[in-house]
């Protein structure tokens, strides 16, 4: 799926990692195709509209389920973003229907009446990184997502909604494995996130990445920050 810029998500990474001269290959997976979990280092779920949704749910369940959780069971980093996120969680719940999702993530989702939809901002606080760090970024749902008891949410909402609105939590992290509602995109608005990334798909920490030049990168941080009032 591809929502709201996904697509600039990935060019993130591509260039990320072009910039240090690690390789990077961009191999997209469509409806019916199966996917080869050892054949990338980091999947990717973009968001969709609830129609995309149920046709993306049913192809996940049938075609690749089990290939991403053997992505998933060697560390390979499974990225959800929006309706991605409630997709690799256990359902997406709209009305009377049910639509099954990957259950990477103990999550469960339940369409609501009235959008939530804003700029947002959220601390997190990751293995391999010292302190909070904020993710900013622009959220559009109408599902409410929440949390199995033992799942970690993946931050804590300054501004805006997160999963639901009420809970004061954001997005979901089990090991290698996030779900989050921001886009907008995602990755440009925080450079620091695209690195921790490209650090956890090479199995390395995210300071023996070379250094960028991130002038611009951190004025589109600092501007998304600001967009939600942080
Ligand atoms: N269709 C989902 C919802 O409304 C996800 C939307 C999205 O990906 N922007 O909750």
């Amino acid at each position: 799926m591809n929502i709201y810029a996904d697509r600039g998500n990935l060019l993130m990474l591509e260039r990320r990692c072009a910039w240090r001269g690690i390789g990077f290959e961009l191999i997209a997976s469509g409806l019916g195709e199966r996917l080869d979990p050892d054949a990338g280092d980091l999947f990717y779920i973009g968001g969709g509209q609830d129609r995309d949704q149920r046709l993306c749910a049913e192809d996940l369940i049938e075609t690749k389920r089990e290939a991403l959780h053997a992505a998933a069971g060697r560390d390979a980093v499974v990225l959800g973003v929006c309706g991605g996120y409630q997709l690799l969680g256990r359902s997406y719940t709209l009305d009377e229907e049910r639509i099954p999702g990957v259950g990477l993530l103990d999550v469960e989702t339940v369409r609501e009446g009235g959008r939530l939809i804003g700029n947002v901002a959220i601390e997190v606080r990751l293995a391999d990184t010292e302190g909070a760090r904020v993710l900013a970024g622009f959220e559009n749902h109408g599902g409410r997502t929440r949390l199995g008891e033992r799942q970690e949410p993946l931050g804590r909402v300054l501004s805006g909604y997160g999963n639901d609105g009420t809970s004061g939590v954001e997005g979901a992290i089990a090991g290698n494995t996030i779900g989050t509602y921001l886009h907008g995109p995602l990755l440009p608005k925080n450079a620091w996130f695209a690195d921790w990334l490209i650090a956890r798909a090479l199995a390395i920490e995210p300071d023996e990445l070379v250094e960028l030049d991130d002038a611009l990168e951190r004025d589109a941080h600092l501007s998304a920050r600001r967009a939600a009032g942080i």
